[in-house]
């Protein structure tokens, strides 16, 4: 390996999902769901392959399919206020992983510091260092781990320590909310405090907003770009994947203002340079529906997170009867949970991995057949006993699925 990448040859989802491929588990690991995506995009999908219109299955613009930029520009410019300009304050790219690597290709000189929330999505610190920038960390914590179940409320950052991070090689922070594996959304005053220190310190933030569609009762999302003196520094990231349930589409954006969009257009002009042309036009498709829709109980982007949150409390009750302690998620599709109650019952030993959550998610793999993500794969290699006592397992399933999860759990327990 070139000595850039020396230290990424590891990924979760390669290991496990080969794990998965291998011991065939009832799989809570990757985040997706097991059932159909709305049948109005895939459709729309059906639609776009078989059309008239034979540039539908040609390259299309490079910076997003015209009818998709569109959609999206006129969806955030209600949602942010603001009018955006489809052509130069949108990208789309392949999946929000593109987004993620466009804007920290785009915008990190060797020396940048980016500062990182611990959990964090995993790609972020290799995307960041192969950039030649410097990752600097902030751990969210539980501020209690008894007690019965927590809230992904719970877990807070250490305002002091925030703000000790930035100085003047801060290029930005990257937030992440709602937040993966935690199910934290931000709250109004957590995200004014991090933009008061990016207005203080002139940095960029990065905002991962693919889970803003799922919020549960009585959550909201807030949107950081839409707080004063806020847009100018943001690039916002989102993902159809998430929106629409169609993760294997891998379509994504970003969106802020054109001169730190420029950015990402240099890379993905010289990377992908264009995404698929029919997904983008079945994508589109479904955003206009769901704008027609929009704030409607039948609008996808409320009707997903109904549909999700008894899943949530029936995982969170399920895992509670089996002695673990979940975190209750605010938002997005997974839940976390301390498993330590049962460690009587799982052979760690048989398994060689450094982190204690790597051994009991591959144990219970091989020999109770749940597959879960270990949660220290999302910390930083000094940071990664904060999570050894973690579980994360993802709740966008059937529901047959999940009972299935609890009944394979409460067997074995
Ligand atoms: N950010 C977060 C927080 C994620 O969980 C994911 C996983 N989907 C991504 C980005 C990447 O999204 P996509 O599948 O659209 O590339
Ligand atoms: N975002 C999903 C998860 O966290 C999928 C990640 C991936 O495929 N790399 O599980």
């Amino acid at each position: 390996l070139p000595d850039r990448l020396k230290g990424n040859d590891k990924s979760v989802w390669v290991e496990y999902i080969q794990l998965a491929l291998k011991y065939k588990p009832l799989n809570l690991g990757q985040g997706h769901p097991d059932f159909y995506a709305p049948e109005n995009v895939t459709k729309a999908l059906a639609d776009a392959a078989t059309s008239d219109n034979p540039f539908l299955n040609q390259y299309t613009r490079g910076f997003g399919h015209p009818r998709l930029v569109n959609v999206i520009a006129k969806l955030y410019s209600k949602l942010l206020d603001r009018t955006l300009d489809p052509n130069n304050e949108v990208i789309v790219t392949c999946g929000a992983y593109e987004a993620l690597y466009n804007v920290l290709q785009g915008h990190t000189n060797p020396g940048d510091e980016w500062i990182i929330i611990e959990p964090f999505f995993d790609c972020y610190v290799p995307m960041i260092r192969t950039a030649g920038g410097i990752p600097r960390y902030i751990a969210l914590k539980p501020k209690r781990t008894n007690g019965g179940f927590l809230s992904s409320a719970d877990w807070i950052f250490d305002r002091q320590k925030l703000e000790s991070l930035f100085n003047e090689k801060t290029k930005g922070i990257v937030i992440n909310t709602p937040h993966n594996p935690i199910g934290k959304v931000f709250t109004l005053n957590e995200l004014e405090f991090i933009a008061n220190l990016a207005k203080k310190w002139n940095t960029l933030v990065v905002s991962d907003e693919v889970y803003e569609w799922l919020v549960y009762e009585p959550y909201k999302h807030i949107r950081i770009a839409t707080l004063p003196g806020m847009y100018e520094r943001t690039i916002t990231i989102g993902s159809a994947g998430k929106t629409f349930s169609v993760t294997g589409w891998k379509i994504g954006w970003a969106y802020g203002p054109a001169n730190l969009l420029y950015n990402l257009q240099v890379v993905h002009q010289n990377c992908t340079y264009t995404c698929n042309t029919p997904t983008q036009e079945a994508v589109a498709v479904g955003f206009e529906q769901e704008l027609e829709r929009f704030g409607q109980s039948d609008c996808y982007f409320v009707s997903l997170a109904k549909e999700l949150q008894p899943k949530r409390d029936y995982m969170a009750k399920f895992l509670s009867d089996v002695g673990m302690i979940p975190t209750i998620p605010e938002g997005g599709y997974f839940m976390i949970a301390i498993w330590t109650a049962l460690k009587d019952k799982v052979r760690l030993e048989e398994e060689t991995d450094e982190n204690k959550d790597y051994r009991f998610t591959k144990w219970m793999t091989k020999n109770v057949g749940i597959q879960g993500i270990p949660p220290s794969a999302f910390y930083v290699s000094e940071d990664k006993h904060l999570a050894e006592d973690y579980v994360r397992y993802c709740f966008i399933k059937k529901d047959e699925n999940l009972k299935k999860a609890a009944d394979i759990l409460m067997k074995w327990k």
